[in-house]
Formats: structure tokens, C-alpha cells, sequence
């Protein structure tokens, strides 16, 4: 078996590996000490249009192959994943800090996301549509766009690869991936697995470099025919906007500020834990972390006392020693998280529980960027820790008095990515599943776990997508009508 490795400060074009063109490089970084773990490419404006034009060159080729093959080397990449899984799971998780087991579970979910998208790669079919008459045939054929530009964030960097990355090619795309600078490694070492796999040439191109350079070149480049954007929303409202320029299609995938939903009937037992792990796992960097806990104000002091409990044993460490939870990502995103923690109180906020740096590793290892998971209580609807994304461990409780208020509240957010319901009354969690203004919605569990292929889907400012499961597929298509009039010859 061929080794995973990824050269130092390299990128992947056209099948080889290759320095950025001016030979610039950019250092990654262990979070939980501050030391580099290796360089990546610094790509700039000539790399992309080397990228591209790789992409392009590839693409009549692959968009010609059938279906059943590119689906055979979707499941010889997800294949090669699962004989790599330590290898990957190390780079996700030391990269972006997060305990072992945590990159472990994300590089073995990008595996089964490419395996779904394997399987669904001879799936995507048209309509045939009916006529006036006999004498005509009306059907569709989903067609693949051309080069799709893929833009990821740092936070789940091999699920995310695998997510946009699986339907695009599947549906007869090449690609062009620009993973974050902050945490460039899985995604890096995915793509050599699929040069291993046997990817020709050019299908499935990584650049390495900064948004405002290599993202931005990227995003606004006339030979790119989609653009797929995971990260913030106002980078998502720049990339919209470059792409209005050369009018291609974007699809979106920006922040959240998702709320758990508790009702006074929960199941505590099993309510409590998930709503804790869903603000601490991956440090609340997660675009659809339970941000927000709507608790039913006759149980609040309860819940509130029992999740800050949970929250105090949630146990701090790098990404080796595989605890609970692990640093933030960066200095900048360390300084942010702690902004919010400093203004909530000035805001109205009760602090439960943390607050602050996590003394033991911050102050012990230089350069880690270890925060406290934080419970506020009573925190105002209109204060900036209630309404905007922190992307850290921080939770921010409110009450609610019946049915009604609990959705308002919940829909009370500029975001609609997730919203999670606690309750054993069927049909009130009917009811909010019905009038929540999210793109997904879940009863007595957080998330999705248990659903194949459930839709990632947005609403509002979280973006607009059709990402996750067979939609995907249709996301990388354009679709062509055709209307044939049967002559009598
Ligand atoms: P970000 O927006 O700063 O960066 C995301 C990516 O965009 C990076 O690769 C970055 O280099 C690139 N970029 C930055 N500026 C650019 C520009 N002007 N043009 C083109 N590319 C540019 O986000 P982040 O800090 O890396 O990640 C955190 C955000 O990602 C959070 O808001 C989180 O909610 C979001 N996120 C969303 C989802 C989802 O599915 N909705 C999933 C994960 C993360």
C-alpha cells in the first residue's frame, strides 16, 4: 500500500505535486502549543489560473466517462480512506485541536459521505414529461456544470472536502478545492488518496493560501463554471458578490446560531448531555453547534444547574491526549470568543459557569487557546452573545412560558441552519418542526445522527444549498429541457 504523505509546502495541480509558482509558503499550527507542524503553498493569482486551467483541460474527458466509473473511483478513494483512517484523523485533529477521536469520527464520516455519492454517481436521472399529443417527446438530462471552485473552512476540514467535493465529481465535474489557510492537512492528504485512487489528471485540484488572495482569485476567476462556499457569512456575501461578475452559480453554507429547544416533559437524562456536547464538541466551532438553549421556564434553574455540572467535568487537552475538548483554532478566534465572554456581562448576562481562559493549558503551554466552556443565563434577545455566531463553548440559556413564546424564540435569529426540539409531546414537536424557519430540524436528538443521507440544508442567513444526500447531486447540475417533435418519415 502506497504511503499518505503530503510534501512540504506543496499543492496539488494537475495530478502533481508542486510549490506555489513564486515559491511562497505559509505555516500551519498546532493550536494547543503554537508550533508549526508543516508548511503548506502559498498559492497566489498564477496558481489558481494554473488550477483551473487543469480543471478545464480534464474536464470534457470525465464529464464523457459513465457514471458507473466514476462512481468505481469514488469507492477505490473512499476505499484507500478507510485504510488511512489514523493518518487522517492525526491531521484533522492536530490541525484544527480537536481530541483524536473527534478527527477520527470526522475522517470516517468523509469516508461514508463518499461512498453514498459512489453509489449515487449512476443515480441522477431526468424526467420524462408528458405531451398535447403522441407526436412529441419531452424530457430532461442533468447535466455537470464545468469546473467547480469548492471554498472550505477550518472546522471539520475532511468532512467538508468530502461533502462538496464526492457530488461534484460524481456528477461529471472537476474540481478546484481551496481549504482553509488555518487547516490545510486532511484536506491535502484526501487528495492524495484520490491520486492514488486513480483520478486522472486535472479532475481534482487543492490550492493552499490565504481567502483574500488565493480564495478571492479563485472565486472571481472567468473559467470558473460553480462556486461551492462553506464559512462565514460575510465572506459568503463577498463570494456572492464576486460572483455576480461572471454570473455563476453559488451555493452557500455560512454560520448559525442554532437553538436546543428544552421542554419541562424531556428526557432529561438523555436531553442534558447532547445539549452540552453540541456547544463543546469541537469546541462549539461547529456551524450548526446548539448555541442557544430555550429551556421551558418551569425546569430552568434545574437544567441550568445541571448542564453547567457537565460543562465544569467537560475535560480540556490537545489533540493527543484525546479528552473531551480541545483548544480554539487560532489566536484570532481565541481573542474573538473571548470578546463575547468579556461583554456579556456588561450586557445583562448572569455568568454560570467558565468565562475565561482555561488557566491549565493556556497558562501552561505558550500558545495554546484553551477557553473555559461557558454557560450565561438570562441572556438578553438582543444582546451580540444572543444573536451573533461565536463559534467557541459558549451557551447562552433563556426561559420560555409555553408553546407559542418557544417559537418565537426559536425563530427569533437572522440564522436558519438547525434547530433541535426536547420534548415527548408528539405533537408539539410536530408543531415545531413545522413552523421553524431552518433547513433542518430534530426531535429528542441533536442533528442528524442516525439519518443516510439527510440534507444539509439552510435558510435565511445561514445560506441556501441543497448539500448532503441525493440533492447534492442535483446542486453540481444544471438541468437541459429538451421538446423533439415525431415526424412521420
Ligand atoms: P471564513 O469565511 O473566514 O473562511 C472560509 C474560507 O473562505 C477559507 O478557506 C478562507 O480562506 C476563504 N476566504 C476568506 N475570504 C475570502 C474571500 N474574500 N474570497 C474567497 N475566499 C475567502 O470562515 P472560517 O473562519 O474559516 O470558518 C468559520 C465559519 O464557517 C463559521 O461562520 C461557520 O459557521 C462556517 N461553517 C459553516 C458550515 C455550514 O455547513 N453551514 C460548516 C462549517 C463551517
Amino acid at each position: 500500500m502506497a504511503e499518505l504523505l503530503i510534501p512540504p509546502a506543496q499543492q496539488l495541480i494537475d495530478g502533481e505535486w508542486a510549490a506555489a509558482r513564486d515559491k511562497g509558503e505559509l505555516p500551519v499550527t498546532d493550536p494547543a502549543t503554537g508550533q508549526t507542524i508543516q508548511a503548506v503553498a502559498r498559492a497566489g493569482r498564477a496558481d489558481v489560473d494554473d488550477a483551473v486551467s487543469a480543471a478545464r483541460r480534464a474536464f470534457p474527458a470525465w464529464a464523457a466517462t459513465s457514471p458507473s466509473e466514476r462512481g468505481a473511483l469514488l469507492r477505490r478513494w473512499a476505499e484507500l480512506i478507510g485504510r488511512h483512517v489514523e493518518e487522517l484523523a492525526a491531521h484533522e485533529a492536530r490541525d484544527v485541536g480537536k481530541p483524536l477521536s473527534g478527527g477520527r469520527m470526522n475522517v470516517y464520516i468523509a469516508q461514508g459521505i463518499i461512498d453514498y455519492f459512489a453509489g449515487a454517481a449512476d443515480k441522477l436521472t431526468g424526467v420524462t414529461l408528458p405531451t398535447r399529443t403522441p407526436d412529441y417527446l419531452g424530457y430532461t438530462v442533468q447535466e455537470p456544470y464545468g469546473v467547480c471552485a469548492v471554498v472550505i473552512p477550518w472546522n471539520v476540514p475532511s468532512v467538508l472536502t468530502a461533502a462538496n467535493v464526492a457530488p461534484a465529481l460524481a456528477a461529471g465535474n472537476t474540481v478546484v478545492l481551496k481549504p482553509s489557510e488555518v487547516a490545510p492537512l486532511a484536506p491535502l492528504a484526501l487528495a492524495e488518496l484520490a491520486r492514488q485512487a486513480g483520478f486522472p489528471p486535472g479532475v481534482l485540484n487543492v490550492l493552499t493560501g490565504y481567502g483574500a488572495d488565493a480564495g478571492a482569485a479563485l472565486t472571481s476567476h472567468p473559467g470558473v463554471n460553480h462556486i461551492s462556499f462553506v464559512g462565514s457569512t460575510a465572506t459568503g456575501r463577498a463570494i456572492m458578490r464576486a460572483a455576480a461578475e461572471n454570473l455563476v452559480p453559488v451555493k452557500l453554507e455560512l454560520g448559525g446560531k442554532s437553538p436546543n429547544v428544552l421542554f419541562a416533559d424531556a428526557d432529561m437524562d438523555v436531553a442534558i448531555p447532547a445539549i452540552v456536547g453540541s456547544i463543546t464538541e469541537n469546541a462549539g466551532q461547529n456551524c450548526y453547534a446548539g448555541s442557544r438553549l430555550l429551556v421551558e421556564a418551569s425546569v430552568k434553574d434545574e437544567v441550568v444547574e445541571r448542564v453547567a455540572a457537565a460543562m465544569r467535568a467537560v475535560r480540556l487537552g490537545p489533540w493527543d491526549a484525546d479528552l473531551d475538548m480541545g483548544p480554539l483554532v487560532s489566536e484570532a478566534q481565541y481573542r474573538r470568543v473571548l470578546g463575547f465572554l468579556e461583554e456579556a456581562p456588561r450586557a445583562g448576562a448572569r455568568l454560570v459557569t467558565g468565562g475565561g481562559p482555561a488557566g491549565e493549558w493556556a497558562g501552561g503551554r505558550p500558545g495554546g487557546w484553551f477557553v473555559e466552556p461557558t454557560v450565561f443565563d438570562d441572556v438578553d434577545p438582543g444582546a451580540r452573545l444572543y444573536r451573533e455566531e461565536v463559534f467557541g463553548p459558549v451557551l447562552a440559556v433563556q426561559a420560555f412560558s409555553g408553546t407559542r413564546q418557544a417559537i418565537e424564540m426559536m425563530n427569533d435569529t437572522d440564522f436558519g441552519l438547525l434547530a433541535c426540539v426536547w420534548t415527548n409531546d408528539v405533537s408539539r414537536a410536530l408543531r415545531l418542526a413545522q413552523e421553524v424557519r431552518s433547513g433542518q430540524v430534530s426531535v429528542n436528538q441533536f442533528a442528524d445522527a442516525g439519518v443516510i443521507g439527510f440534507p444539509f440544508n439552510m435558510q435565511k442567513d445561514s445560506g441556501f444549498s441543497r448539500g448532503g444526500g441525493h440533492g447534492a447531486m442535483r446542486e453540481y447540475t444544471q438541468e437541459k429541457a429538451v421538446a423533439i417533435r415525431l415526424l412521420d418519415r
